[in-house]
């Protein structure tokens, strides 16, 4: 009978667990969350506790179950706040149940299981060790405290055992769900970081530089704005690798991925479109406005000493082509191509300048 009750606990707790760790996988519960997030956490492990009560067993005025695997976790993960919250609520709702020397026992039990759990989250020791440290100090407490209520002796020898496998297979279980659940949740932003985003320059590659675009464009004819883009070409990139090798061009690319971040505004999507390819989408800017931030890269980048790993310092010169939405292109399909069409005719011109479109 014992064994049945506990295992309604387990499966309550750990159904629960899963759903709370996997509707807030995008922000989990730290100790550096918002205090209202850790006081809703705190006042939601209260209330699993208190639900785990209600399936405890009863053994004459003591009531044995899980109560405790919430008020650790919500305190491993969240810190003293939450814990003290949760502590709060599974002592009023014990209360509720019975006043009695039993109650008054849990009382001490979960204030001590609450401090234990502070304790072992500051030891200097694994994450698994920590866990295992409160869970066994609380069995221990729980021990300690049940054998003042319950004087049986055949059955403590059943209880005691049966609670701390119990104890054990839902504590680890539930932080073994938490870690799985928010392990899975940080290698998928990785890789949604990684679709997104140039590796060697940090900008946006083509695929994010394809969804920006089409989304500001949109933007730019719903809301008659204007909308100018920047094809910017490395010149002579190639005799760069020759002389210096390929390692020494990636950091002219990463240097004048800087620049342009540095030289554009806030809000301006900077992209590295592939090799020595960037692009620069300038939102709400007229083609006047957008020649001059052009002018203002080209002229930055061919001041720039662009340093190699061998402390050696090299110039470089750019190749802008302009385009600009309602000014120089009527149709924002035929941006890129006029963009591209206007550096085409820069490099034919003699490169390190500007061509609008
Ligand atoms: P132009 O002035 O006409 O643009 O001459 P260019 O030499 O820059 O043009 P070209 O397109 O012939 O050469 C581009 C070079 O860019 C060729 C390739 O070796 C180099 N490149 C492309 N991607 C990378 C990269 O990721 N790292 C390095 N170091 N070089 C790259
Ligand atoms: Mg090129
Ligand atoms: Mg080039």
């Amino acid at each position: 009978m014992i064994i049945k009750e506990l295992i309604s606990n387990l499966a309550i707790l750990v159904t629960t667990l899963l759903l709370y760790t996997q509707t807030t996988s995008k922000k989990p519960l730290e100790t550096s969350s918002l205090v209202s997030k850790k006081i809703i956490a705190g006042f939601l492990a209260g209330v699993l506790s208190n639900v785990l009560m209600q399936y405890s067993m009863n053994l004459g005025e003591t009531i044995v179950d899980l109560r405790h695997v919430p008020l650790i976790v919500v305190t491993y993960y969240g810190g003293t706040l939450p814990g003290i919250i949760a502590m709060f609520f599974i002592i009023i709702g014990r209360f509720m149940i019975g006043v009695n020397s039993s109650s008054l026992a849990a009382l001490i039990m979960i204030i001590l299981i609450t401090s234990v759990t502070v304790l072992s989250k500051q030891m200097n020791v694994r994450k698994s060790m920590k866990i295992f440290t409160a869970l066994t100090a609380s069995n221990i407490i729980f021990t300690v405290i049940i054998s003042f209520l319950i004087r049986d002796l055949n059955t403590m020898l059943v209880l005691a055992p049966s609670f701390w496998i119990l104890s054990y297979t839902a504590g680890f279980t539930s932080f073994y769900i938490i870690e799985y659940v928010r392990k899975n949740q940080r290698v998928l932003d990785y890789y949604k970081s990684e679709a997104t985003t140039d590796g060697l320059t940090g900008l946006n590659n083509v695929r994010k530089f394809d969804e920006i675009f089409n989304q500001v464009s949109s933007q730019a004819k719903q809301k008659n704005e204007r909308l100018s883009l920047l094809f910017i070409d490395i010149d002579h990139f190639k005799t760069v690798n020759d002389n210096y090798g390929h390692k020494e061009g990636d950091q002219v690319l990463i240097q004048l991925g800087e620049i342009l971040k540095n030289t554009v505004r806030s809000f301006d999507v900077v992209s590295r479109n592939g090799g020595e390819e960037f692009t620069v989408i300038l939102l709400d800017c007229p083609t006047e406005r957008a020649e001059q931030i052009s002018e203002t890269i080209r002229k930055n980048v061919e001041m720039h000493p662009f340093s190699l790993t061998t402390g050696e310092t090299i110039h470089v010169t750019v190749s802008i082509g302009l385009a600009s939405y309602r000014e120089t292109t009527e149709s924002t399909n035929e941006l890129l191509k006029d963009a591209d069409d206007a550096l085409y005719e820069a490099k034919k011109g003699g490169r390190n300048r500007v061509c609008i479109a």
